[in-house]
């Protein structure tokens, strides 16, 4: 085994993803490198995501995974962060007597001390104290050293919003955003890295820099467009309430945010929007939707559905079949409700059972599956401008890119075209990508 190697599996959201990068250059810092494969490591790190039971379980599995390793070598240190840290805290130490670290969502700088700690006292620990609002500020990331040609930023972090199924809140802490200036100049700096997009990230984008007296969400958007080298410009995710005129008005007008918004409406019933408390009606949705469309006739949308709310009639459910078929989104992100403790819903009556949601979310699916083929299908003949990531995994020769629409291509090319625009026309349209061949590239 190696002294100072460690193996991380992150679950989850973009946040994860974001804290995940930064887990790897703290620990890089304190001379550990991260190894694919966990014999290797005396590090074993789980960024855990609490939002449905199934995320939960997922990592309990991959928990008791490691067990029979942690039993073979004393020495290696086990951790568990992100928002099942954060919600079970000291309990994870109870229940998991191999598990020597409990790291929370704002305690993630405090990494390298905590393990350090760890392997020279051999004390089990736990850290998931939220911070202050300042001190936080402080901690946003900002990143270098990955090559990429796109690359996730942090905007903001955490969310106030309170919809009453989801444990985000509680996770995650309140609401801040982080300066405009600072979030422009990590920009700059990966343009001169070579990154062509970025995707600003946060729970809620959408109420940036309220509380801050920040510039808005659409002016930071402006100026993260006249950033040269930034070729692409993307966001997410969007709460249908804070989506100004203003932001809405940004997809005709900035030449580099790209035509793709993921606007999760969650359900298409007043009832159930009210019981979830979204702060929109099934209207104003479909206002928001017309008005984008209005601005930039071919963007292209997509959503998160819950099906199965606590409460949920046949006539709630047509409801939300109805709104798929009418906004007709590019893809949906589905899920049937799993009921997370602390939360508002988890104290309201459920008695649908299990089979009915279960066969609510296939005819859903079907549904979907229907209206995205025929989306994707309509693209075979057009020519789409393509930022090429890399070799694809398909064989040597074949690159992979994505469309402005956020949907993988994959064609022919040389290696060196990565990070280019390139334009490909699309050939065959498949459930998951396109495939396409490339036109010329200057
Ligand atoms: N901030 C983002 C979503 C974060 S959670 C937003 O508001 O869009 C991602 C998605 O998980 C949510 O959009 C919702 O569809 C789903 N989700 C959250 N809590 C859930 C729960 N308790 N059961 C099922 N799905 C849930
Ligand atoms: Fe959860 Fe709602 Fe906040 Fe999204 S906006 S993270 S769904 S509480």
């Amino acid at each position: 085994m190696n002294n100072k190697a460690f193996y991380l599996e992150t679950f989850g959201c973009q946040m994860n993803v974001v804290d995940s990068e930064r887990i790897v250059e703290l620990l890089g810092g304190i001379g550990y490198r991260q190894v694919d494969e966990p014999d290797q490591a005396s590090l074993i790190l789980l960024n855990t995501c609490a939002v449905r039971d199934k995320a939960v379980r997922k990592a309990y599995g991959h928990l008791g995974r490691f067990k029979p390793l942690k039993e073979r070598n004393p020495q290696m240190i086990l951790g568990m962060g992100g928002c099942i840290a954060q919600q079970e805290g000291k309990q994870l130490l109870k229940e998991f007597p191999y598990l020597d670290l409990v790291f929370g969502t704002h305690n993630v700088h405090r990494l390298p001390e905590l393990v350090q700690q760890v392997a020279d006292t051999r004390v089990r620990c736990e850290e998931t104290e939220f911070l202050d609002r300042e001190t936080r500020l402080q901690l946003f990331p900002s990143r270098t050293g990955k090559e990429a040609f796109t690359r996730f930023v942090t905007v903001m972090q955490g969310c106030d919003n309170f919809c009453s199924y989801c444990v985000v809140p509680y996770v995650r802490g309140r609401e801040i955003s982080r300066p405009s200036g600072e979030i422009l100049d990590e920009i700059r700096e990966l343009a001169e890295q070579g990154v062509r997009e970025v995707t600003l990230i946060g729970q809620n984008v959408n109420s940036y820099g309220t509380k801050e007296k920040e510039i808005s969400f659409s002016a930071l958007l402006e100026q993260v467009n006249a950033i040269v080298g930034i070729d692409r410009i993307r966001f997410t995710t969007s709460h249908p309430k804070d989506l100004s005129d203003e932001l809405i008005g940004c997809f005709g007008r900035l030449d580099k945010l790209c035509k793709h918004l993921h606007l999760p409406v969650q359900c298409g019933s007043d009832e159930l929007l009210k019981a979830m408390n979204r702060g929109y009606t099934r209207e104003r949705y479909l206002n928001i939707v017309a008005r984008l469309r209005q601005v930039c006739p071919d963007i292209r949308l997509s959503s998160d559905i819950i099906v199965g709310f606590p409460g949920e009639t046949e006539d709630n459910f047509a409801a939300t079949m109805s709104l798929l078929e009418q906004v007709r989104y590019a893809e949906i992100y589905s899920f049937i409700y799993s009921p997370r403790s602390g939360t508002a819903a988890a104290d309201i009556k459920d008695d649908t059972p299990a089979k009915v949601k279960q066969e609510r979310f296939e005819r859903m699916l079907t549904l979907q599956q229907e209206i995205s083929r025929q989306i994707w299908e309509a693209d075979v003949g057009t020519v789409q401008e393509v930022l090429v990531e890399g070799e694809s995994k398909m064989g040597e020769g074949q690159l992979f890119g994505r469309s402005t629409w956020n949907r993988i291509v994959n064609f022919s090319g040389p290696a060196e075209l990565a990070g280019r625009l390139v334009s490909v026309r699309i050939s065959k349209s498949f459930r998951n990508s396109l495939l396409g061949e490339l036109l010329e590239y200057c």
